[in-house]
């Protein structure tokens, strides 16, 4: 008996694709499976996705890796390219597309496929159009491709992605249409196809539904932007993680809960005393107050949560046992709201979870 599971829905995965492509019909999906599909486990999440995806984006060699040793042989793109050029040889061996996102790394390829006579790569050229993060500036653009046309190492056409940084619909309008005018300026420079939208660019803004896409978040049913859920967009949660109650005690007016003895009860109640803790990624910053599902109810915690252990208040009526289930987020708790709560994203605590965290994999 695991203390804290999480499972994974892989037939809720599966609506979430079609509701994902049914939004860009004349777009394919390159599946950002990243950090182990955002903690949903990499390898069966990409095998579900099998019928939506064109292909699969990770940020690691490792998480490469990991796909093709599962004997997944579609298109893989790293979007961080490839930080150590001692990696080359596997992201060759192993076919996996890499972005090009600077001179210095233009030139290492350019070395390494010079050494290597014979390969391929295949490549992307980033452009960066606001983040500051990877790419080409634009006043760098026509040499770097340029340099990129005239490679015979590289597989051609090569394309162009971009990274959009704002996620929220209103507030930032103004910075996604610049972003947006500077990709559609780079792009006049482009070989191949265009690759733009994350998963706030797919709900919220059309103009950027190029012939490739890279839905992250969305896949795993959770909104991109905040005061948002996935429900909002017709997406269901495929993470939902739940523990077990140790205990039920029964507390008198002025005891107080949990280190530091941060939270005292007001009234005679009860608590219960849960299986999880920040050990296994429920964050430890959690206020008094957070939703819990117990029993058909929402519960909310109290006290600091601890290495294994948490608490809710369940009051004096509802009836808790030790052994019963909760819910700490998914299904019934989204992820969006407990995030909130603790000043975070759902992004951070889906890729949470532990290696004590047991993975259960519900059939597509
Ligand atoms: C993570 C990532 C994505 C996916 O972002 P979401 O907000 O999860 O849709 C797309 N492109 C790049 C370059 C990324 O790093």
């Amino acid at each position: 008996m695991e203390t804290v599971s999480v499972d994974i829905d892989l037939a809720a995965l599966k609506h979430n694709m079609a509701v994902i492509k049914k939004m860009v019909p004349d777009s394919r999906i390159i599946a950002v499976v990243k950090a182990n599909a955002y903690g949903h486990g990499s390898v069966a999440c990409a095998c579900a996705m099998d019928e939506f995806a064109f292909g699969y984006a990770v940020a690691r060699l490792e998480e490469a890796c990991e796909l093709r040793e599962a004997g997944i042989t579609k298109p893989i793109v790293m979007l961080g390219g490839c930080a150590c050029v001692g990696d080359l040889e596997d992201v060759a061996r192993l076919d996996i597309s890499v972005t090009v996102h600077s001179f210095e790394m233009l030139e290492e390829l350019k070395s390494f496929c010079r050494a290597n006579p014979g390969i391929l790569l295949s490549v992307w050229c980033q452009v960066n159009i606001g983040m500051q993060r990877l790419g080409f500036n634009e006043d760098e653009i026509a040499k770097a491709m340029e340099d990129i046309r005239n490679f015979s190492g590289f597989r051609h056409p090569v394309g162009m992605m971009a990274h959009l940084s704002c996620s929220d619909e209103a507030v930032l309008k103004d910075y996604h249409l610049k972003q947006l005018a500077a990709f559609n300026r780079m792009s006049r420079h482009a070989e191949g196809a265009l690759c733009l939208a994350n998963s706030a660019g797919i709900i919220y803004y059309p103009d950027t539904h190029t012939e490739f896409v890279r839905p992250g978040i969305i896949q795993y049913g959770i909104s991109p932007s905040s005061g948002r859920i996935g429900a909002d967009f017709g997406l269901q949660a495929v993470m939902t993680m739940r523990t077990v109650v140790y205990a039920v005690r029964e507390l008198c007016q002025g005891d107080a809960v949990g280190y530091g003895a941060s939270w005292v009860a007001d009234r005679p109640t009860r608590i219960a005393v849960l299986g999880a803790g920040y050990a296994d990624g429920y964050p430890r910053s959690m206020p008094n107050g957070s939703p819990v599902y117990l029993n058909g109810t929402v519960v909310h915690t109290v006290g600091h949560v601890c290495m294994d252990m948490m608490f809710v208040d369940i009051g004096m009526d509802l009836r808790v046992s030790p052994g019963d289930v909760a819910e700490l987020w998914g299904r019934h708790i989204p992820v969006e709201k407990v995030a909130e709560l603790t000043g975070t994203i759902p992004y951070e605590l889906v890729t949470r979870p532990t290696r004590r965290v047991r993975y259960r994999y519900l059939p597509a």
